[in-house]
């Protein structure tokens, strides 16, 4: 039987699971699009129904490896791609998007979200969005690497608009955004996807997950995984290329972490006390 995956809900009730699927890196030269679009379906197949890649990733070669792995099984697949800053004018956000789509072999997008913030205005980015959410290429809009004091900002030049999301670096080995951002979006309601829920691959295999892993019965990158499970209102999106790993990742959802062990990661990654700046990649 298929274990559940917990689920996050968007305002307005849409809900996707905790665990989606990364896709940075997939279609660039010396990569295997077969097996990295096998590896989403193999994700799809176990309920992680929500993809995230962008415009520029392989300069658009992930999401044709997206629009490969979703082709003949669109629906109920939650497709969150992002425009570059560069290109989030008014018009230039439009264009960017009906490009991502030819390339994504579908006519919509879940979810459009600014990768991080540029020179282009807010408001006109905004403006943007919302001319491409009335036409129905896109369900919704968010975005990528803002800070708290950039999110009360864009609430406020948004308004009565607001983000489905804000996507940001969030795992064991960065958890700045558990001083402010994290309680400030449970709070209003906005969900954050943590991108690079592994560290870019470099909490696998780290001695104190792996410890955990072995009362788990689990792996490291399955506890780094877990951890975030148990955050309220988040969403972790792993990027495998393995089917094998992609598995693997999907039971982290199986995981309880006990008590003992989250303090054990406390005193690993200890939380910050302080305010830090938003760290990126
Ligand atoms: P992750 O933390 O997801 O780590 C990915 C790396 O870990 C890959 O090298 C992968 O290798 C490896 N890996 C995955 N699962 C396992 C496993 N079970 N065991 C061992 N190794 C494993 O890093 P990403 O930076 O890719 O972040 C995830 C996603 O977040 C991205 O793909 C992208 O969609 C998004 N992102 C968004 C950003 C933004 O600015 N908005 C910035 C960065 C990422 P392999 O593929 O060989 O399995």
């Amino acid at each position: 039987m298929k274990a559940e995956l917990p689920a996050v809900t968007f305002p307005g009730g849409r809900q996707v699971p905790a665990l989606g699927l990364g896709t940075w890196h997939m279609g660039e030269s010396g990569s295997s699009p077969a097996e990295e679009a096998a590896s989403l379906r193999a994700g799809l197949d176990l309920g992680m129904t929500l993809i995230d890649t962008a415009e520029m990733y392989a300069d658009g070669g992930a999401e044709t490896v997206v629009g490969e792995a979703i082709r003949g099984r669109r629906d109920g697949v939650f497709v969150v791609s992002k425009v570059l800053p560069y290109n989030a004018s008014r018009t230039g956000t439009v264009a960017a998007c009906e490009a991502s789509l030819k390339r994504l072999g579908t006519d919509h997008i879940e979810l459009y979200l600014l990768h991080w913030r540029g020179n282009h205005p807010l408001a006109e980015t905004v403006e943007a969005f919302e001319t491409l959410k009335a036409q129905g290429k896109i369900g919704a809009w968010g975005v990528s690497n803002f800070d708290q004091d950039d999110m009360v900002e864009l609430l406020d030049v948004a308004e009565p608009a607001r983000p489905l999301a804000n996507q940001v670096l969030y795992n064991l080995a960065r958890r700045g955004i558990e001083y402010d951002l994290l309680r400030w979006s449970q709070v209003q309601g906005v969900p954050i996807m943590a991108y690079s829920p592994l560290d870019e691959g470099r909490l696998v295999g780290h001695p104190v997950l792996e410890e955990i892993g072995r009362i788990h019965h689990a792996s490291s990158a399955q506890v780094a995984l877990a951890f975030l499970l148990t955050k309220p209102g988040v969403i972790a999106i792993p990027k495998s290329g393995s089917p094998e790993r992609v598995r693997e990742n999907f039971r982290a959802s199986e995981i309880r972490l006990t008590s003992e062990d989250l303090r054990i990661l406390d005193e690993a990654f200890p939380p910050p006390t302080r305010k830090r700046p938003l760290e990126m990649i």
